[in-house]
């Protein structure tokens, strides 16, 4: 079920977040995607979750 809709229909464009596994249409985010993303995708609440974290660890290795 998405968590934006309430609406469990459209499972071609569902999303599952690896974070919290929450459900989410690709057209229901903001800006919506038009394409599943392979691999690992997080709904905007774990993303703003990860951002909050003090950086104790990098989250992306730094590129000089
Ligand atoms: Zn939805
Ligand atoms: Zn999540």
């Amino acid at each position: 079920m998405c968590h934006t809709c309430n609406k469990g229909d459209g499972e071609d464009h569902m999303l599952l977040c690896d974070g919290c596994d929450d459900a989410y249409h690709t057209y229901c985010l903001i800006p919506p995607m038009n394409d599943i993303p392979k691999g690992d995708w997080r709904c905007p609440k774990c993303v703003a979750k990860v951002i909050k974290v003090p950086l104790s660890y990098p989250i992306m290795p730094t590129v000089c």
